[in-house]
């Protein structure tokens, strides 16, 4: 490990002595993952974060699950109550082991500040005076396993960090109609069926404008054994269910990925024979990129080869 190398890692294990004094021990694993995930990212081996932690057993533990199991990213062959509610065809290409895109630093900073959000929610509802338990605990639903978040005064809640347009969805419940193209009502229904709740709760944080919200959740509105059982049966196809969403069609003639699809880790694969087998086309507005599946009138901005 070279000089500087060692440094900032010594700067980020000073940092990280600094924060665990104001998280409790059971909200501290999906925090450890994040900056472990950062590490690595950054090019940090196994060892060397080993070397510089070595006194504290928790980075220890966390250090060693991640390199050997690579426990964020590989579903190979794999089903998660967390993911249960994605879409079917994004959940293919994960169950085969297709790969994904790479986070970049930016996507895993913001990963570690929801993160770390989170636990800072759970942090005040201890200080209210509410009792959190049973925190990560492991639950199963037809032999597909999960972690629920915690169990507040006996209340199954999931606790969510939320962009301000994914807060509002938990503000004004939209999430119960059907807005929900994260799947959390399958998640916390999931948890619901293997805890016999009947109700449960989404507690959401607002990234941005720092509001927080407390959303009822009938837990009956999805059936998620019906759910599991239908995705044990596809997932083994040897071809991907049909695309989640349909391209959007501006009047230019030109057509493009929806909202949806943009940030999917598989959309290159699932678009390749898009634009005659060419694939999708990247081009980078001021609003972001966007991904075009035909271009009949070529955008007046830069394209990006991806
Ligand atoms: S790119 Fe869109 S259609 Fe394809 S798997 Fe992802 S979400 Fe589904």
């Amino acid at each position: 490990m070279a000089k500087n190398d060692s440094k900032s890692l010594e700067l980020v294990y000073k940092v990280w002595q600094d924060l665990r004094e104001h998280f409790e021990t059971n909200d501290r694993s999906e925090s450890i993952e994040t900056v472990v995930s950062v590490l690595s990212d950054s090019g940090h081996s196994s060892q060397d974060i080993h070397d510089v932690f070595q006194n504290d057993p928790e980075f220890d533990r966390i250090v060693s699950l991640f390199f050997e199991e690579d426990v964020n990213r590989d579903n190979k062959g794999k089903l998660r109550l967390s993911a249960v509610g994605k879409e079917d065809r994004k959940l293919w290409y994960d169950y085969h082991g297709y790969d994904k895109e790479p986070l970049g630093t930016d996507t895993r900073i913001k990963f570690c500040f929801g993160n770390l959000l989170e636990a800072f929610v759970l942090l005040l509802v201890k200080e209210a005076g509410h009792k959190v338990t049973e925190c990560q605990k492991e639950v199963t639903v037809g032999e597909v396993k999960g972690h629920i978040d915690c169990l507040i005064d006996g209340e199954l809640v999931d606790v969510k960090s939320a962009s301000p347009y994914g807060f509002k969805k938990f503000k004004d419940g939209s999430i119960l109609k059907g807005d929900d193209p994260f799947g959390y009502m399958y998640q916390l229904s999931s948890y619901g069926k293997a805890l016999k709740k009947k109700i449960g709760y989404f507690l959401s944080i607002d990234k941005s404008g720092g509001g927080l919200n407390l959303l009822e959740v009938p837990l009956d509105r999805v059936d998620p054994v019906q759910r599991i059982g239908y995705l044990k049966e596809i997932m083994p196809h040897e071809l991907p269910p049909s695309r989640c969403y349909e391209e959007v069609r501006e009047s230019s003639g030109n057509r493009k990925i929806g909202f949806n699809c943009k940030y999917c880790d598989f959309k290159a694969e699932c678009w390749k024979d898009s634009n005659n087998g060419q694939g999708l086309r990247k081009y980078n507005y001021a609003r972001g990129p966007e991904y075009f599946t035909h271009v009949q009138r070529e955008p007046r901005v830069e394209e990006d080869f991806f």
